[in-house]
């Protein structure tokens, strides 16, 4: 089975959110080799009701797992740390996301790769450039020449993530 270096956003704005992102990196070291985490950003919540404000990180990863198999095993991860759906962008313990999985375009239902909205958003783009600086989406753009292009957002960068063997 061939690799494949994905990127994996993690937000937690709901309770204990430094214990949500921690466990859930430890998570997704178990569905591949884990190869950077950035820094944990605190973000201020875009669209979506009146919310406290996020952390935000992103994790990358060598996995064997297809695009469809890592959603499903990181809506376990969710759903261990307790995440409710309720309303779409509402405030969430832990809300994980698909961002790159290496030049591949996935367009099924319930599932797009490159992440849709990740373009627009520097809470992700921060993170995501300082984890994989060289990523690129499927049409070989630089991640890193959106992020001149977002708009002012605030971002705060926190504390390194643990390291994980
Ligand atoms: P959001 O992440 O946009 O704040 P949710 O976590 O509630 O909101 O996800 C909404 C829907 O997005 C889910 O039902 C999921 O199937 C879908 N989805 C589509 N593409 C992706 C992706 N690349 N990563 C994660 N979820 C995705
Ligand atoms: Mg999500």
């Amino acid at each position: 089975v061939a690799s494949h270096r994905a990127a994996v956003g993690l937000g937690s704005n709901l309770g204990d959110r430094r214990s949500h992102i921690d466990a859930a990196l430890s998570a997704i070291a178990r569905l591949g080799r884990l190869v950077a985490v950035s820094s944990i950003y605190e973000t201020a919540p875009v669209g979506g009701p009146e919310q406290g404000p996020y952390l935000n990180a992103v994790a990358v990863i060598d996995t064997d797992l297809a695009p469809i198999a890592l959603l499903t095993c990181l809506r376990h991860v969710e759903q261990q740390q307790g995440r409710e759906r309720r309303e779409r962008w509402g405030p969430r313990t832990l809300d994980l996301d698909v961002l790159l999985y290496g030049h591949e375009t996935v367009a099924m239902q319930g599932l797009t790769v490159p992440h849709p909205r990740m373009g627009e958003r520097r809470f992700v783009l921060e993170p995501l450039v300082e984890a994989w600086p060289d990523a690129e989406l499927p049409d070989g753009t630089a991640v890193g020449s959106l992020l001149d292009a977002v708009s002012d957002q605030d971002v705060v960068r926190h504390e390194p993530p643990p390291t994980f063997p």
